[in-house]
């Protein structure tokens, strides 16, 4: 018999757990890791999770290079994967104990936007939420809508796939399904940080033909050519179009997939396509601006924004779990959940991809 957890459980109520300990930005290169409440049920439609693995987004490092500007400590993380604590009272589909996933928007998954698959838009949604899933117990609004289960609790390797549907992976898919990517086409991908690396997977999984990368990081080229790149083109901006142009008799790609979200990186999408095509834009848009009259000549489709993850959840986990695709390599940096700055440091750096934090 097991006389200490016998003991525990007599002395200690049944939801009891240790302080919990979670990543705050304090300001431009601020991270630190300390104690935060404990996420409690506040709505009777709230689920608390024990997160498996957290990590840090390309788009955690707007605020912590300080072009988001933030005015006071905000926690941080929104990609999240974990087991069932606790539910509220309206709570019907999620259970305590299962393995879930769910996206950086909350959603009803009820509403006619969500019915739509939209669900990052929906009436309900409730934006970064989770608040502060870099962090050991997160509160996830609207459970039964924004959370899948897995069909049970998955192996320790499949966790970091996924938790990278949770968003990289979800956005990745959304770029390419906005892009209208399908058998026989050719796909340029601009940016090689996670989602743009995801994209090609996506684009790959979806039968593109072609499926040119945008890259000078030779690691992420040679994760690229694993997720089923074709070509990888190192040229930038105007250069950078001349040379798809090349690749594609003098035309452009159907599909580009946008992963980066500067003015340049728009730019050249909108270039590299040909008349006709589209363009998948879901890296967070700063200070873009299109020119009217060129782009009113250049008969491209343009589509994107936050994704809406939870529409692709039920398919990204069924690929994953019956190991169809292995999206968790791009995680390249492993880190205690503590050591959350050095996580935000590497990426900054580019020494690393993306890093995987473990609780
Ligand atoms: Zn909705």
């Amino acid at each position: 018999m097991d006389l200490v957890h016998s003991a525990m459980s007599v002395s200690l109520p049944k939801n009891w757990r240790s302080t919990m300990h979670g990543t705050m930005l304090y300001g431009p290169r601020d991270v630190r890791f300390e104690e935060r409440p404990d996420p409690k049920i506040i709505e009777p439609t709230d689920a608390i999770i024990k997160l498996s693995a957290a990590c840090v987004c390309g788009s955690d490092l707007w605020p912590y290079r300080g072009i988001d500007v933030i005015k006071q400590p905000v926690p941080m993380g929104h990609e999240y994967c974990g087991i069932v604590e606790e539910v509220g009272s309206a709570v019907r589909n999620i259970k305590p104990g299962q393995f879930v996933v769910g996206s950086f928007f909350a959603s009803d998954n009820t509403c006619e936007i969500c019915q739509s698959g939209y669900q990052s838009s929906c009436i309900h949604r409730q934006p970064g939420a989770p608040t502060g899933a870099q962090a050991e117990y997160a509160r996830i609004p609207l459970a039964d809508g924004t959370l899948v289960a897995t069909p049970e609790l998955p192996p320790d390797d499949l966790v970091p796939s996924l938790l990278s549907a949770s968003d990289v992976l979800g956005t990745g898919w959304f770029g390419a399904v906005a892009a209208a990517v399908a058998p026989g086409k050719t796909v340029a991908v601009v940016g090689d940080g996670a989602v743009g690396l995801l994209g090609v997977l996506s684009a790959k999984h979806m039968g593109a033909e072609r499926i040119i990368v945008m890259s000078r990081h030779a690691d992420r080229q040679k994760l690229a050519l694993e997720f089923g790149a074709t070509d990888i083109v190192t040229e930038r901006g105007d250069e950078g179009v001349a040379k798809i142009k090349d690749l594609t008799n003098g035309l452009g790609a159907h599909s580009v997939i946008e992963a980066v979200g500067t003015h340049e990186a728009m730019m050249q999408s909108i270039r590299a396509t040909r008349p006709g095509g589209h363009v998948g834009f879901v890296g967070v848009l700063h200070d873009v601006e299109i020119p009217g009259r060129e782009y009113f000549f250049s008969h491209v489709h343009l589509h994107g924004g936050p994704a809406p993850v939870r529409r692709f959840l039920p398919e990204l986990i069924d690929l994953i779990w019956n190991r169809k695709i292995n999206p968790g390599k791009v995680f390249d940096l492993t880190l205690p959940l503590e050591q959350a700055a050095e996580g935000y440091r590497a990426m900054d750096e580019r020494r690393a991809i993306k890093a995987l934090l473990l609780p």
